[in-house]
């Protein structure tokens, strides 16, 4: 899938520019970085979009898997890994910030699943004595083999795979995992919507058996690194295909592509015979987290600005014009979601505002729908009492009909607040969505 990048090199003092629709109450906080009069500082970004499941594109079996028929890892022995030590070879022509980002991904997998000082497994390069051995690709895509392979196994970390969570989903293949909705007691905890799944697409979501695997006596998690998102391989992009049956806790995203779960952690310890112990698992550290929301029970801690044409609202389900706008929130196909109602509010405009935040670099992290015969404009803006106001994107017009992962790294030389302005357009096909924000310290 292509990722668009947008690297924005803006450095030229814009001494003319001033805040279009609408102005903003500016920065109240005191700031160590406060300039003179007329010396406002300039911000610096990048942007990029994404989907979700980069997995799912590479036409294999579940998306990702590449030995349909040995469907039987996590029962048999013989497709583990002896003494849970996988060799691997990686090709030379990654980028090295693709390859240490395989080697970042190794390395938590083993950091999380020890027990003290013992390792339950490894990665390790290849030597000449290794005839059963991984070997890290770029191919098409991402996907691999279940369970160790005989001989050469390839597990492709092609274009759009190169994230370390993504990189870990695929080396719990290689552990032996499959994907968890494809558990035999799943019809407990997720419903799957088989209307909007392509016949091809079926078979994907066939239930293993119990002779084909174990669940190791581990309950359901929503929250593995090896379940997959709400609108895996959608006809209907604008729809769900799986969604849990049960409200989840804030947080609890499907798909998630971070971090190995406490539940993962236990598999594989189990899965290898070793003690289960969880306390080594890493936590991405987030500091700085200044907005943090899935709008289930409000707004949080974003600002309705008053000096706008009307007020963002918050939805369950699809908005009230068929055509434009979201089916289902972006989380996980059952919650709420924000968005600008354009029936009544032809030409007119929407300010959601954050708190202030601290000057340095922050990653703002969202999801958007944006699509309708009508569409006007959506800007994500920067503003602040001593900084150049930016418009970091536009979208103007109609994009895809489905939820799109937007991620910003933004870098302030002080305090700013970040700008949602939805501007509708000319009909009542226009309404704009938004879910899952949020804003914290460091890159994206
Ligand atoms: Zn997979």
């Amino acid at each position: 899938m292509l990722k668009l990048v947008i690297l924005a090199l803006v450095v030229l003092y814009v001494s003319g520019q001033t805040t279009p629709a609408g102005d903003s109450d500016g920065d109240k906080g005191s700031d160590p970085n406060t300039t003179t009069d007329g010396g406002k500082l300039t911000v610096t970004f990048e942007e990029e979009e994404y989907p979700d499941n980069p997995e799912a594109n590479s036409g294999y079996y579940e998306g990702d898997i590449t030995q349909p028929d040995q469907r039987n890892a996590v029962k048999y022995s013989q497709l583990k890994w002896p003494n849970g030590v996988v060799p691997y070879l990686i090709h030379s022509s990654y980028p090295s910030s693709v390859k240490s980002n395989i080697l970042t991904a190794m390395r938590e997998i083993e950091s999380d699943t020890k027990h003290g000082s013992s390792y339950c497994v490894r990665f390790v390069p290849k030597t000449s004595h290794d005839t059963n051995y991984i070997y890290v690709v770029p191919q098409d895509g991402c996907h691999s083999p279940v369970g160790r392979h005989s001989g050469r196994g390839l597990v492709s970390i092609g274009q759009g795979c190169e994230q370390k969570g993504t990189i870990m989903h695929e080396l719990l293949h290689t552990l032996g995992f499959y994907h968890e909705q494809n558990r035999y007691d799943r019809d407990s905890y997720v419903d799957i919507h088989s209307s909007n799944i392509p016949s091809s697409r079926q078979s994907d979501f066939a239930k293993l058996t119990t002779s084909q695997m174990t669940t190791l006596n581990s309950p359901y998690d929503y929250g593995s690194i090896m379940h997959y998102s709400a609108y895996i391989f959608a006809v209907d992009k604008s729809k769900p295909t799986v969604t849990p049956k049960v409200n989840l806790a804030h947080g609890q995203q499907l798909g998630q592509r971070l971090k190995l779960s406490t539940q993962d952690v236990k598999r594989i310890q189990t899965l290898y015979n070793c003690p289960v112990d969880t306390n080594h698992i890493v936590s991405p550290t987030r500091t700085q987290v200044t907005v943090d929301c899935t709008f289930e029970t409000g707004f949080c801690n974003m600002i309705q600005d008053s000096h706008d044409d009307f007020q963002w609202s918050r939805r369950r389900g699809p908005t009230p014009t068929s055509g434009t706008g979201p089916n289902a929130d972006h989380t996980n196909g059952v919650g709420y979601y924000v968005y600008t109602e354009s029936n009544r509010h032809a030409n007119k405009y929407a300010r959601l505002k954050s708190p202030n935040i601290a000057a340095g670099t922050h990653c703002v992290s969202f999801a958007i729908f944006d699509y309708g015969s009508s569409m006007g404009q959506f800007n994500v803006k920067i503003e602040g009492r001593h900084i150049v106001p930016q418009t970091v994107k536009r979208w103007t017009g109609s994009q895809k009909n489905q939820w799109v992962n937007v991620k910003i790294t933004l870098t302030s030389p002080a305090t700013w607040d970040l700008v949602l302005e939805s501007h509708v357009g000319s009909g009542t096909h226009s309404d704009i969505a938004i879910d899952d924000i949020q804003v914290y310290g460091g890159r994206c």
